[in-house]
């Protein structure tokens, strides 16, 4: 079943390390929940299959930006629109993200009324200085009171971002951070080791000396104790960056990820149908004008030719804990692809960072910070 992405562009303050499509400037947010209205009509049949009357949704994903920024209202309003083209069932998985700064237990209370049913909360660290490096809107007492208001209102299935590599924090602080998601048995972890992305405040900072840079070190030893903790607690590590108790795996990235048809909607976002990839003009102002005039935002795609997929496939699957799949490589592209991808496995088996089993060829313990780089040396 297919999946919607819908990106809100808005945020309160910029985290320095960030690179997505975001403005801090609301002005022009009701103008943006109606042309991403007019958007969702426009785009009602991308993911038709043939099939007359509404289509049923498995995933319904708010990313951003921040979502959580939306009224309570606007929310509904978008929802609305949605409903008079798509279904859920009660099984469909729907996921705002979150900060912790615009979730009161008030609103919380009013956001548990509505479809939404997991939160994905960026939480970053419990650190007041990590926080304030990275620049985040929230501060330590927001991200501790959050996970109980969540949970005190009803939500289950909770997520939370955390970010490590920070400058000046202590592996015995990076350890407290993932025992505050644990001891308040929050099921899925998602966590990234801090990177510095090209054009963002954090690149120019380090580079003109006003932030302490990025230790490489840390971050793979930081990821190491992550995996232990993790693994010792009953998360099963399943994504490079994703840890979840069973049941709580995001069904949003595991449909990304094995090729399941999305629609996605908002400036930047991406969708993906049957090796056709568009992605949205990553320009705000540029999305609204557009779809004020009646027609969609500008937007490029490519179609995915079968190198293209091959590629896509090797790397989405080296980062998850099944692997690549020799059998579907065989069946799907040819035995000239497989062969080419044991040759180019080889050294990675030989060092002990991948290791092949009766079914799949796989990421070792060891290999697991370099997946990225294991997964492009095995491309076409
Ligand atoms: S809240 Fe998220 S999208 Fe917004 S600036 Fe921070 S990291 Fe980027």
């Amino acid at each position: 079943m297919p999946g919607i992405y819908i990106h809100i562009p808005f945020c309160r303050q910029a985290c320095h390390y960030c690179n997505f499509h975001f403005s801090v400037s609301q002005k022009r947010r009701p103008e943006f929940v109606q042309a991403l209205k007019k958007e969702i009509s426009l785009q009602k049949d991308f993911l038709k299959t043939g099939n007359k009357g509404k289509v049923l949704l498995d995933t319904l994903y708010f990313g951003g930006g921040t979502p959580s920024l939306l009224e309570i209202s606007e929310l509904n309003e978008i929802l609305s629109e949605l409903f008079k083209f798509y279904e859920l069932s009660p099984d469909t998985e729907v996921t705002l993200e979150a900060n912790p700064d615009d979730l009161s237990a008030e609103k919380l209370a009013v956001l548990r009324d509505t479809p939404v049913n997991r939160l994905s909360i960026g939480i970053q660290s419990f650190y007041e200085a990590d926080l304030k490096y990275m620049n985040r809107s929230h501060n330590a007492e927001q991200a501790e009171k959050v996970l109980h208001d969540a949970k005190k209102a009803g939500f289950k299935n909770i997520t939370a971002d955390l970010i490590y590599g920070t400058p000046g924090m202590s592996d015995k602080q990076w350890i407290e951070n993932i025992m505050k998601l644990i001891t308040r048995d929050i099921p899925h972890i998602s966590a990234y080791s801090l990177t510095v992305e090209k054009k963002t405040a954090l690149e120019v900072f380090i580079r003109k000396g006003k932030a302490a840079p990025v230790d490489e070190e840390q971050s793979a030893r930081q990821f190491e104790i992550l995996c232990e903790i993790t693994t010792k607690y009953g998360y099963e590590h399943y994504e490079i960056s994703n840890f979840g108790k069973p049941g709580f795996f995001s069904r949003h990235n595991l449909s990304y990820w094995s090729g399941v048809p999305y629609l996605g909607l908002g400036p930047s976002a991406h969708s993906y149908s049957d090796g056709l990839r568009r992605w949205n003009v990553a320009n705000t102002c540029a999305y609204i004008d557009k779809l004020q005039n009646g027609q969609l935002p500008p937007f490029e795609q490519e179609h995915l030719d079968k190198d293209q997929q091959y590629n896509e496939y090797v790397m989405t699957a080296l980062r998850t804990m099944w692997g690549v799949e020799k059998k579907l490589v065989k069946n799907r592209f040819g035995e000239d692809y497989f062969n080419r991808m044991k040759q180019s496995a080889g050294k990675h088996l030989n060092s002990g960072m991948l290791e092949e089993t009766q079914s799949h060829l796989k990421i070792t313990q060891k290999g697991r910070f370099f997946a990225d780089g294991i997964a492009s040396d095995l491309f076409i």
